[in-house]
């Protein structure tokens, strides 16, 4: 077998020849980044302007959420707003800027007990690294009833952004109460010629600005204390509509609609992390205020570890601080040496501040 080595020579496999796989193994990173989200772009950008050279490794879902998002209005610095995916450019922009690498590949499978740590992926690659920021996200959460699985992309859809063209001059449901609910139900008013939210009580979770604005469209009707027990088909295969229950009395409905999207939460995308990292009971990352988990040299940023703020804001401002601590435990690394794996960091002091202080960063 014929493989170039880093110049671009040729080699035979075999007695001193050394395989693609073999230099994989041997590339130590100082700094790895898995997920391509507002936190890991953060973290690489703030890693790579830190001299450390970030690989960062995008994931399936290049850009994560915010990449299936229409507008975003409410990140400072773009007053006119601007769209998820070109929100995402820049972002990957100015981590190469610096330069973070970038791969285009799924993590399947972490090794965080021993140093340094182990990172495989989808395309057979192989690599060590002496610390991780994990901004691993979440992924949208499904209704689990009869009918949403077999009309997924027949009918039932999660992003307005990619779907909602599909559906001009149609009649849709939304199901939720929650911002990404009205914001994508807002969105789909461009193409739909009437739009039903049903949410399961009779007050909606989403901010003052998006109810004022839902409320104030002609073609946004809203059902309230209904939650959906199926989605219906057709003849065709496509969905026709939904049956409902209400959840004050029990009573049963039928909606007629060409479409489903559902906006009901997120869940933490944690795969990688059961029985090696401490997860919440909810399923995301335990970590301290200046984003360490249970492993040291292991950070968590975004909404893999984040169950209440959730904005690409949020996410950013917690992907910087992931890459400045990783920086620290790399410096730490340098100067003391290896630290207990076992031991866990999130009972030290934050590193670089000191210990009157670090009490007060813990105890918020
Ligand atoms: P969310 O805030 O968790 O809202 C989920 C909604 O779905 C809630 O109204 C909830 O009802 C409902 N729900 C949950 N499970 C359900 C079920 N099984 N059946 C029926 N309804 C169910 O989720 P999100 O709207 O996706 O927002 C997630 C985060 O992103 C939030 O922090 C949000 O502020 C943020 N976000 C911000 C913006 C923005 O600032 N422009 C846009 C999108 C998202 P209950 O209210 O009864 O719990």
């Amino acid at each position: 077998m014929v493989e170039s080595n880093q110049n671009g020579a040729e080699m035979q496999n075999g007695a001193g020849a050394k395989s693609v796989k073999a230099e994989e193994r041997e590339t130590l990173h100082e700094v790895i980044v898995i997920g391509s989200g507002p936190a890991g772009w953060t973290a690489g950008l703030y890693a790579a302007r830190a001299n450390l050279e970030p690989l960062l490794i995008t994931g399936d879902d290049y850009g994560g959420q915010v990449s299936i998002t229409y507008e975003v209005e409410n990140y400072p610095g773009f007053p006119e707003g601007l769209s998820g995916p070109d929100l995402v450019e820049k972002f990957k922009a100015q981590a190469e800027r610096f330069g973070c690498t970038v791969s285009y590949d799924h993590v399947t499978e972490i090794v965080v007990d021993e140093h340094p740590f182990t990172v495989r992926t989808a395309q057979e690659k192989e690599y060590r690294t002496k610390s991780l920021i994990l901004c691993t996200g979440a992924r949208p959460r499904f209704l689990e009833v009869p009918g949403e699985e077999e009309y997924t992309g027949k009918g039932v859809s999660y992003c307005a952004t990619c779907d909602g063209f599909f559906f001009r001059g149609k009649e849709l449901v939304v199901v939720g109460g929650g911002d990404s609910a009205l914001e994508e139900g807002l969105f789909l008013t461009k193409f739909a010629t009437k739009i039903q939210i049903i949410h399961r009580r009779d007050e909606l979770r989403a901010s003052k600005i998006l109810q004022d604005r839902a409320f104030d469209n002609d073609k946004i009707r809203f059902v309230w204390n209904r939650v959906v027990t199926s989605i219906n088909g057709n003849e065709n295969g496509v969905v026709s509509g939904v049956t409902t229950r209400d959840t004050q009395n029990g009573a049963e409905g039928d909606i007629a609609t060409d479409g489903v999207f559902v906006y009901i939460g997120h869940l933490p995308n944690n795969d990688l992390y059961h029985g090696k990292l401490d997860l919440d009971e909810d399923g995301h990352l335990i970590v301290d205020p200046s984003t360490r988990t249970n492993v040291p040299g292991v950070f968590a940023a975004g909404e893999i570890a984040d169950k209440v703020f959730k904005q690409v804001a949020t996410s950013v401002g917690q992907g910087c601080a992931a890459a400045m601590q990783a920086e620290k435990f790399l410096a730490s690394l340098e100067a003391e040496g290896l630290p207990d794996l076992s031991e866990d960091p999130r009972a030290w002091p934050t590193p670089g501040v000191p210990k009157a202080q670090a009490d007060l960063v813990a105890a918020d």
